[in-house]
Formats: C-alpha cells, structure tokens, sequence
C-alpha cells in the first residue's frame, strides 16, 4: 500500500511518525511523499495550535485532491481530544488516540476498507505502558530525536498535554541503551533525548534523568547528545555536575520559563517561582560557561497585566539566554485557564508576542556574536548546490554554514566562525572532528 504521512506539531510527535513510519515499511508498505498519489493517508495531529481542527480539515482535503479514494486515518494529541469532531471530516476513515497510535501499522488494511468510520480514542487509562518510538535511518538524516519520557503528571492550568497524551512513563533504562547503540550503529551523529517531561523521567527501576545520562554518557562511543526541552523544577546540581564533566552531552538546554512574572506564574500553577528560576540561570551560566540556553514564554496569558508582562519583559532582557520560544497565550477547551476571567485582548497578546521576538532576535545575534572567531563544531545537515555550502548545527544550537563538497561525509567539522549573517553564522572548515 501506499502511504503518505503528515505531521503536525512537536518533536515527540516527529519522533512517533518516525516509529510509524518504519513500522509500515516493515509490514510491507511503501511511504510516499505527502503530495504523491497514495492509498491512505495518515495525519500525525497536535492540540497545542489553536488551529488544529482547521488545518486538519485542511491536510483532509488536500491530501484527497491527489489521491481522491486514499482512506485518512487520523491520529496524535487532537485525535485522542477531538475525536467525535474529526470522524464527522468528509473523507476521515479512522480516528486513532495516542494509545493506539503504533497499532495502525499492524491493522492499516481493516482500517482502510472499513465500511463505517473507526473511532479508537478512549480515555487513556493511568497505567498506560510507555510505547517506544523507535526511530529509522533516512538517507538525509544526522540527528535524530528520541523519546524516552512520556505523558506528564502535572497540572499546569493552560495545558492539555496530560489530558491527550496520559500520566508519565518511561522507557526502561535497558532498552534505552540497545536503542541509542542501535541509532549509533545505524550512523547517526547526533541524539536529541526527548520527552513530554523529561526531567521527570523514572522507569518501574527507579533509574531517574541523571542516570540515563550518565550511563550513555559513559558507555556509548562518541557522539552528540543533545537533552530536549526539560522544566526548570527538575534541573538538579547533580544533573548539572554530569552535563559539566561529559564531552558528549552539548551545551545547550532548553528550559521552559512561561512567565516572568511571579502572579502569572502562580496562575498558570508551574512548580518554581522568578527567583528560583533566575538563580538556576545563573547558577548554569557559571557550571557551563558558553551555554546555550533556550526558553519558552507564553504572552497573553489570562489576566496578565501590562505590569505583569513588563515583568516577563525586564527578566528576559536582564537575564542571559540565547533565544526564546515566544508562544501566543490561546485558549484550550477542558483547562482551568480557559475558564479563568479577564481574557487579554488577541491584539494586545500579539502586540506582546512581537516585542518578546524582536528582544529574542537581538539577544541570539548577540549570542552569535559572542561566538564569532571561535571553534564550533557543526554537524551538516543539507547542502545547497547554488552556493555550495553545507548548513548544519553546532554544539551550541546556532545554524552555521561553511563551503564544502556536495559529497562530503555527514559528519561533525570543526568550522572556525567567521561572521553573523542575521540570525546564523558563517564559517571556514579548518580540520575534522573525528
Ligand atoms: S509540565 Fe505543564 S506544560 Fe509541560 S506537559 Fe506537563 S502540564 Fe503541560
């Protein structure tokens, strides 16, 4: 059969149409690009764009103006919300929750000739097991994400996560040990651990974050790990004592902050206050000194006062960050947020929006800055015949380009950085890394 994949959202949920994907291939089937003639369509959807079921009617129909008879089965975290919503789509043959995700592949054909439309999104029960997203090898692939922590166990009040994805859950520290020898093996020279909450991850051993870490670290032969978003509450000294000592584990995080100020804090329940969150930046910055530090912010949150987001603005710009993830505040049906009085204005949210990415666009120019004249070192991703440069990532998560051969091994170069060109870099290759 073919098949033709679409995903919408965050990295886990990349990382899961990555295991879907190889799954298919393994029973047989052939993947083909989402714009090609395909017998079924799968859509790998998200909750957190305010958008979601319009761009999932629109994915529905455009993926069946090519393939007008293709079966679309949709799946992820809008599925497993909205799943009444979505079968009632023109053309959607099946509605598969997060916990059923990895059994499509093993049921496509009864899904696809179906004669009524199938809805597989019951609530996930608490004891749900952790479903590994095994990740496969694509000939333009170096890095890969891989997901070892799901679902979340915390109630912030704007989030759906827990509520489409389940309680938390790990992979046990075993198989996450064959699966990163396999991802090495099979030539990737990077790993992105991922998870919904990731600093809370602990398998049915006990093996807590730091752990996991320390035994790739050690035992794994050389090659880049990267740690994905992780909340602040969960970054201990000890994990920070693991991230100094290692050569592998890069340095760059990324620590969602929300809010600067203590009152919208409060209201959105994280678990930290301003303080505990601006030591901890400071304590990083002086254990890893050149860390790249990225942080997520929510502007317009319920309530949130030109005071309050004058606060958020006043940390960020004294704070030391390399960039920032600026989301715009949108309600969310089913979280306490949502019901909360005093919604701001959607032009003031935007108008808030724009001044935290333009402060965001001038502190990561400064990062880059800061950099030029040094040593990184990038790992390639795509290679532009035009301007015969290869453009990767380094260590510290700046974009950097440098000229090569279109044949060159995908691996990391040591790239002496010579200028900022508005947000990325560009660099001379001055001799290999391994
Ligand atoms: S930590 Fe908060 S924002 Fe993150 S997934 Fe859990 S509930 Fe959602």
């Amino acid at each position: 059969m073919r098949i033709a994949v679409h995903t919408l959202g965050c990295k886990l949920n990349y990382s899961e149409t990555s295991r879907l994907c190889a799954d298919l291939l393994s029973h047989g089937h052939t993947i083909v690009p989402f714009d090609s003639e395909a017998d079924a369509i799968i859509l790998n959807t998200c909750s957190v764009t305010e958008q979601a079921d319009v761009e999932c009617r629109k994915l529905v129909r455009r993926g069946r103006r090519t393939s007008p008879d293709a079966a679309v089965i949709v799946t992820g975290c809008y599925a497993q919300l909205k799943p009444d919503e979505i079968s009632a789509i023109d053309g959607v043959r099946a509605v598969i929750g997060t916990a059923h995700k990895f059994s499509i592949a093993d049921r496509i054909e009864s899904l696809v000739t179906a004669e009524e439309v199938v809805v597989d999104a019951d609530e996930i029960a608490d004891d749900v097991l952790f479903q590994p997203s095994r990740t496969h090898r694509t000939a333009s692939r170096t890095r890969t994400f891989f997901k070892i922590q799901d679902g979340c166990d915390y109630s912030c009040s704007f989030c759906t996560i827990p509520k489409a994805r389940g309680s938390a859950r790990s992979m046990m520290r075993d198989d996450v040990r064959r699966e990163v020898d396999r991802i090495v093996a099979d030539g990737y020279r990077e790993v992105i651990l991922s998870g919904v909450n990731l600093g809370e991850y602990r398998d049915a051993e006990d093996t807590r974050f730091v752990d996991v870490l320390r035994m790739i670290d050690e035992d794994v032969p050389p090659f880049r790990l990267r740690i994905s978003s992780i909340e602040p509450n969960t970054v201990t000294s000890e994990l920070i004592d693991v991230i100094a000592a290692s050569s592998s584990i890069v340095p760059h995080l990324h620590i969602p902050l929300q809010s600067g100020s203590a009152g919208v804090l409060r209201r959105m329940r994280r678990r930290y206050t301003v303080d505990y969150y601006r030591s901890l930046v400071n304590v990083l910055h002086e254990r890893l000194p050149g860390l790249a530090l990225g942080i997520d912010v929510i502007v317009g949150f319920p309530g949130e006062t030109e005071q309050e987001f004058e606060e958020t603005y006043a940390f960020l710009e004294d704070a030391q960050w390399s960039y920032l993830h600026v989301f715009t505040y949108s309600e969310r049906d089913d979280t306490v947020a949502a019901t909360m009085e005093q919604q701001v204005d959607r032009g003031v949210r935007r108008m808030r929006t724009q001044r935290l990415r333009t402060l965001s666009e001038w502190k990561h120019a400064r990062f880059i800055d800061a950099k030029i004249g040094s040593i990184a070192q990038v790992l390639p991703e795509s290679y532009d015949p035009l301007t015969q440069m290869w453009r990767g990532w380094s260590e510290h998560h700046v974009a950097v380009s440098f000229a090569g051969e279109p044949d060159q091994v995908k691996m990391t170069y040591n790239v002496r950085l010579t200028e900022r060109i508005d947000q990325e870099a560009r660099g001379i290759r001055i001799g290999d890394d391994e």
